[in-house]
């Protein structure tokens, strides 16, 4: 048995009933409530005024019933109406990002995962610390910019959506950048990316093995951005730099790829270390998590990011990935959280995947 994350307390409003999944309607919730329905839990959606009409559309991933409060704030203040419905809470990251992680951390509802990741993955330095002690090789940072080789990009500090990023071919090509907040400077790594979606259940017995529980691979996505992704069409980029065009990393979508075999293994050893430092550290992250970096030509993978619940790319796979489909068939990631529900209920283990 692994360490309780949820108190008895959090988890006495679930006892003896079939649990609510609820989420707020956003990012992934489509594919969470999809997931939920198909495994036979009823579903709440949380959303802000009027319910959002496109739902109608989508009769398989429409929840059974909406909780809608005035502004997202405003979620809090519905804490004993989610304990009274019973609700399990699924994170995604609009709702962690407009709710604010302080507010999100003190709601008194259980939640699936494990809370206090959001510590260390809402502050870069941290999240370094836990990725590089993992033993992951991440873009090198620069404190000094004399120390400076080869192309960069500066990153400013709670930087949300790739926006205001700057990107350096040298040193030199540095001295154009005018600061307006506290920022970093890291190595820009040329190669391929690679968003990799994980699942980390510490009750699942069998499957690939980590010292407790088991690690799945459940797809990979690469991420559409706007509008560096097409703005070599319109010439080189210092000629655009003149121009006053600046790159933005904008995410509009997602495509589907998936990593050269051979590959693989290098892939679950690095997010596997991951997720046993993580247990270290703060007493592990459960459930999804999604692995972002870039393959060099090396066959290097550098992480410059770890996303720490379900991500938007998952929204690929809500029939099943070339991965997932060897875990189970028609598997997405909403889908396994509310599989992991269903184990953690009948083995007695809720306590080891909510918060
Ligand atoms: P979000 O919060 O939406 O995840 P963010 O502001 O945290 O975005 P990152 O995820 O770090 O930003 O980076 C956004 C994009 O910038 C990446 O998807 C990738 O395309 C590019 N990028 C980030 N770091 C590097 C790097 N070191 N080298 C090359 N490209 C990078």
């Amino acid at each position: 048995m692994g360490l309780p994350l949820a108190s008895e307390a959090r988890l006495a409003c679930l006892e003896n009933r079939t649990p609510t999944i609820a989420t707020l309607c956003s990012h992934s919730s489509l594919q969470i409530f999809h997931g939920a329905r198909t495994e036979g839990y009823p579903t709440l959606g949380l959303c802000v005024g009027a319910p959002p009409k496109f739902y109608d559309a989508f009769p398989l991933a429409r929840p059974d019933r909406f909780l809608s409060v005035p502004t997202v704030k405003d979620l809090p203040g519905a804490t004993e109406r989610l304990r009274e419905a019973g609700a399990i809470i699924v994170p995604h990251g609009s709702f962690v990002e407009y709710l604010g992680p302080e507010a999100f951390t003190s709601m008194n509802v259980p939640v699936f995962g494990n809370r206090a990741v959001l510590g260390w993955e809402s502050d870069r330095r941290k999240e370094r610390d836990w990725l590089e002690s993992a033993g992951a090789t991440m873009p090198k940072l620069y404190e000094d910019p004399r120390e400076i080789e080869g192309p960069v990009i500066v990153k400013y500090y709670g930087a949300k959506g790739g926006k205001g990023f700057f990107l350096a071919k040298n040193r030199e090509a540095l001295d154009e950048f005018r600061p307006t907040g506290p920022y970093v400077i890291q190595e820009y790594v040329v190669g391929t990316r690679y968003y990799m979606h994980f699942f980390y259940s510490p009750i699942t017995e069998g499957g690939y093995r980590l010292e407790h529980g088991a690690l799945e691979l459940l797809g990979m996505d690469r991420r559409d951005e706007a509008n560096i992704d097409e703005l070599y069409k319109l010439g080189a980029q210092e000629e655009l730099h003149r121009a006053g065009l600046r790159p933005t990393f904008v995410v509009t979508g997602n495509v589907p790829v998936i990593l050269r075999e051979s590959l693989l293994p290098k892939a679950f050893e690095i997010a596997g270390r991951i997720v046993e430092r993580s247990i270290e550290l703060f007493g592990g992250m459960v459930g999804p998590f999604c692995l972002e970096g870039i393959m060099t030509e090396d066959l290097e993978f550098k992480v410059f990011e770890i996303s720490t619940r379900i991500v938007a790319g998952t929204n690929l796979f809500i029939s099943g990935s070339p991965y997932s489909d060897l875990v189970a068939p028609g598997l997405s990631t909403g889908r396994r959280i509310a599989r992991e529900v269903t184990l953690a209920r009948a083995t007695g283990r809720l306590s080891e995947i909510l918060s």
